[in-house]
């Protein structure tokens, strides 16, 4: 039985409270049937808990009633079955036959992710220090991909709908990483999903070393194909010669953000900061979750600062094209652990085509 189900059943008979990040860490079990794994760096933080410690009643899920809760099982479900398809692949590793991709295989994966509903994909050697404390990883390689939320759902924030489409995100997360990784093992290669709430690994951090985008000060990655409406997941792989990409485009988007802070200004608990701080492990620190937590939980899982952020409402490309620079905006690097060297583009270079 999936892990995350005999916790459930578990916390169901000893009477406890239902609680998410345990259900989580359950659900990380599985990496333990693997005989080696890649341990996370000295500098590796803990993972971000969900919880929030509100009074049940409070809750916004709690609740709902009737036909909204078959909307909510509807997504719940389908979710859980597929953690537990992705899981299974933990228990059922064949020795890889290849570690070295054509560039006919690296096409047909993403074509193959395009297909499937990913909105862009790309690669990286994960720093161990993306690794979250006292997790582990299958693989140092990751294929890291994105999908869209819809914009209307988004723009109804906080409300259910919007919760639903966050759901239906993760939905295609999960589908998407246990198909890719069940296409890269039929090629002879290994491949493990990553989990798509939650994961072992800082998953905006590693999508901007990949360089599909940049962090921007709500935390969330902003990129050419979605915007801010994205989430993100993993797969992991044997494949060593993945092409990395050699440079991150994106860097203006946090020279933007410092004119811009409408997220900041909107979060109706001040929950994110000014602007973003060096985490330690190369990751960037946004947001106050302690903060956050408690009103994300009372509403609906809130994604006010999604919503508000120019990049959901008019784009990525409208936003760039408008934007003249920002001289006086903090400098963030990215990629500046030392392992995966992707040089910063000053604004200038990125916003004057
Ligand atoms: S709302 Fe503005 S400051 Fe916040 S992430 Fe979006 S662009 Fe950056
Ligand atoms: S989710 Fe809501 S409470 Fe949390 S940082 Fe964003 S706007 Fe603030």
């Amino acid at each position: 039985m999936l892990p995350v189900f005999r916790q459930m059943l578990r916390q169901l008979r000893a009477g406890r409270r239902f609680s998410l990040d345990v259900l989580l860490d359950a659900a990380d079990d599985h990496m333990h049937q693997l005989e080696t794994v890649v341990p996370p760096g000295s500098g590796a933080l803990p993972r971000t808990p969900f919880e929030s410690g509100l009074p049940r009643e409070r809750m916004a899920l709690t609740k709902i009633r009737g036909a909204d809760r078959l909307r909510v099982a509807r997504r719940v479900l389908p979710i859980l079955a597929h953690m537990r398809l992705g899981a299974n692949l933990y228990g059922t590793a064949a020795p890889a036959r290849r570690s070295e991709a054509s560039a006919a295989d690296i096409d047909e994966l993403v074509d193959r992710a395009r297909r499937l509903g990913a909105k862009d994909i790309a690669f990286v050697r994960v720093p161990p220090d993306a690794i979250f404390a006292g997790k582990s990883i299958p693989h140092p390689y990751a294929i890291v991909f994105t999908v869209e939320m819809e914009k209307e759902p988004i723009d109804s924030a906080p409300s259910l709908e919007c919760q639903l489409e966050v759901m239906d995100g993760y939905k295609d997360l999960t589908t998407i990483a246990s198909a890719l990784a069940g296409f890269l093992r039929q090629r002879g290669f290994s491949a493990f999903p990553g989990t798509a709430l939650g994961g072992t690994t800082d998953y905006p951090h590693l999508a901007e070393l990949a360089g599909l985008g940049a962090i921007g000060y709500h935390g969330l990655l902003i990129a050419p194909e979605g915007g801010a409406r994205l989430r993100i997941s993993t797969i992991y792989t044997n494949i060593a010669n993945l092409p990395l990409r050699e440079s991150n485009e994106h860097a203006w988007v946090r020279d933007f953000c410092a004119m811009c802070r409408k997220c900041v200004r909107s979060c109706p608990v001040e929950a994110i900061f000014d602007a973003p701080a060096e985490r330690g492990n190369g990751g960037r620190q946004c947001i106050d979750h302690g903060r956050c937590r408690d009103y994300f939980t009372e509403h609906y899982g809130c994604a006010i600062c999604v919503k508000v952020c120019p990049f959901s409402q008019v784009g990525y490309e409208r936003v760039r094209e408008r934007f003249r620079g920002n001289p006086t905006a903090p400098r963030f690097d990215i990629g500046s652990d030392g392992r995966v060297a992707i040089p910063v583009v000053e604004p200038s270079e990125g916003v004057r085509a």
